[in-house]
């Protein structure tokens, strides 16, 4: 698991600037890794994100600048802000996907580059934009996140997704090419319920759902994530009353955090969102 950069300083960080500036030089990708632990967790844990600032390979301006963020144990955070502003960056950093350039992300106070990120990945109920789907079955397709489920385990997950007109034997193309983009999704929910591990993390998952759809399955992952500790970007403002916290971003900065209460007697930024999105749903 160890592949050192003899040619660079030792110290990690600056291993990564280096292979930043080679991988812009080279134009392929260094990987710079370390002897990382298994995570290994029976709980939800809290993450945190101290003074992370990160940008993209070959992007001169930093996408996300400054940030500090605490995701305590089992609670709910939502993230919101205009697009571009770097909600899913966030998650991809908070996942591993991506490496800070400054600061540190700590699960349980460990540094997740010290993690192995598959451990961290094993852990998490992912629901990205875009999910992988595969040529195969419904059950095929919801099995990898929980081999040993059985057909009625399956067939409730499906129900509480509003799924239930699939039938376990239904093929799936691949890339879900025979899906809505709404089925899509609650597929991709569902995968996550089934694997029901301690930490969620979701980006815009119910997007393209109607309202009450997307109503009734955030009331049912919300019971199964009671415990867990759940990072939710939400492309929506409405419905975030019960949420711990509610993470404003724009421009890569973190503007304001507060619950729904909290930020609406404070009239800022938020307020202003939520004053747009009312104008415009009111047309
Ligand atoms: P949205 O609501 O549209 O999903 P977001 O708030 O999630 O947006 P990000 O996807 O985090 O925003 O993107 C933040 C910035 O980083 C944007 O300016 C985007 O163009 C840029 N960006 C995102 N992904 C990449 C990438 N792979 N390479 C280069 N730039 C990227």
């Amino acid at each position: 698991n160890t592949t050192s950069m003899a040619i660079f300083p030792s110290h990690l960080e600056d291993n990564r600037r280096a292979a930043k500036r080679l991988e812009s030089v080279v134009g392929t990708q260094v990987s710079v890794e370390k002897e990382t632990e298994v995570l290994d967790i029976n709980s939800s844990p809290t993450i945190e994100m101290k003074n992370v600032s990160f940008s993209y390979p070959d992007e001169e301006r930093e996408t996300l600048n400054g940030i500090n963020l605490s995701f305590p144990v089992g609670t709910k955070s939502a993230i919101v802000g205009p697009s571009g502003s770097g909600k899913s960056t966030i998650l991809s950093l908070l996942l591993n996907f991506n490496k800070v350039d400054a600061g540190e992300i700590l699960l349980n106070h460990q540094d997740i580059n010290d993690i192995d990120k598959e451990s961290i990945w094993k852990h998490s109920n992912v629901v990205l934009q875009e999910n992988h789907f595969f040529f195969g079955t419904v059950k095929d397709n919801l099995a990898i996140a929980s081999e040993n489920a059985t057909n009625e385990e399956l067939q409730d997950v499906l129900k509480k997704v509003e799924l239930e007109h699939l039938q376990l034997n239904s093929q799936v193309l691949e890339k879900g090419a025979n899906l809505s983009g709404g089925e899509k999704q609650r597929l991709a929910i569902a995968r996550a319920m089934l694997k029901n591990s301690f930490i969620w993390m979701l980006d815009e998952p119910t997007s393209s759902m109607d309202s009450l759809t997307e109503a009734k399955i955030y009331e049912e992952l919300f019971q199964l994530a009671a415990n867990d500790t759940l990072v939710l970007i939400s492309h929506r403002l409405n419905g975030l009353e019960k949420m711990d916290q509610i993470i404003v971003m724009e421009d890569g900065k973190v503007v304001e955090v507060g619950n729904y209460e909290d930020l609406m007697q404070k009239q800022g930024y938020f307020y202003e969102l939520k004053q747009i999105e009312q104008s415009v749903f009111q047309g």
